[in-house]
């Protein structure tokens, strides 16, 4: 039974209305619908200003009150790093890094293969590794920072390197970068999620994060969901087929749904 808990919408950086989201998962044949708009930050022309989220609050219950139990639709927000704790009043909360620091500044981590590369030459001396230490170092404390349920996009520096032209995983200082962020996230039990959302942006051709990460994952005792991170209606169910099959070649046996009060076992 195909869910989505990782969906924006116009509220913040998405193309389509709570409305327009809820009523093309229907057709998709849904189950669970859990939006997730982006916590505010200073620097984030993607976060939710304080009039935009109460609207987003408002539109995402109205479409729980229409569908009722023919599509659960829940209340959630993707908050990230360096927006600090969640706030209260979410069903639930993805914690994300979208950012590095440089400095004084924060970068943007997912804007674009070219800005990857400014980043890595102007803040990490050309040192792509450097880089991916800086990030996953984050990504490592994201749950303890947010207080969040799952974690965003684990590997989102991946996002425009697919083909590994500028990280290789297999680079000891990358595998010990992802390594120690799994080893300090999962004691607290997150859920991960396997992302499809560059997929549908044209970015990637295969949802992240990668078989052997998913397997580590797996190792510690965490679990997964499959999540499209979408951003416009058409998207809600992008490349879930292919994502089944990464999760089962990496030997999960089930995924993760939300019921309402806590995430659960689910079949996929
Ligand atoms: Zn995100
Ligand atoms: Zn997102």
């Amino acid at each position: 039974m195909k869910a989505n808990f990782h969906t924006h919408s116009i509220f913040c950086d998405g193309k389509d209305s709570p409305a327009v989201m809820a009523a093309a998962a229907a057709e998709k044949g849904l189950r669970d619908l859990g939006f997730t708009g982006h916590s505010f930050l200073p620097f984030d022309p993607c976060g939710m200003t304080e009039e935009q989220e109460t609207a987003y609050r408002a539109a995402v219950l109205a479409e729980r009150e229409k569908y009722g139990d023919a599509l659960h639709i829940f209340l959630g927000i993707e908050q990230d790093y360096f927006a600090g704790k969640r706030k209260s009043g979410y069903d639930y909360a993805i914690g994300s890094v979208h950012f590095v620091r440089c400095g004084d500044q924060h970068l943007c981590v997912d804007h674009s293969a070219e800005e990857t590369q400014r980043i890595i030459e102007t803040c990490f001396a050309g040192d792509a590794y450097a880089y991916a230490e800086s990030y996953f170092a984050l990504v490592g404390e994201v749950i303890e920072v947010t207080g969040a349920d799952m974690v965003g996009h684990f590997d989102l520096l991946r996002k425009f390197d697919e083909e590994g032209r500028v990280f290789d995983e297999s680079h000891p200082r990358y595998r010990a970068a992802v390594l120690a962020a799994l080893d300090r996230l999962c004691p607290q039990k997150p859920i991960f999620e396997i992302n499809t959302g560059a997929i549908a942006r044209g970015y990637r051709k295969t949802p992240y994060p990668s078989r052997w990460i998913l397997e580590e994952i797996r190792a510690r005792g965490c679990s997964i969901t499959i999540n499209s991170d979408c951003h416009n209606a058409p998207d809600l169910d992008c490349a879930y087929a292919q994502a089944v099959e990464l999760a089962k070649a990496a030997g999960f046996t089930h995924t993760m749904r939300f019921d309402g009060t806590r995430f659960v076992p689910a079949a996929f």
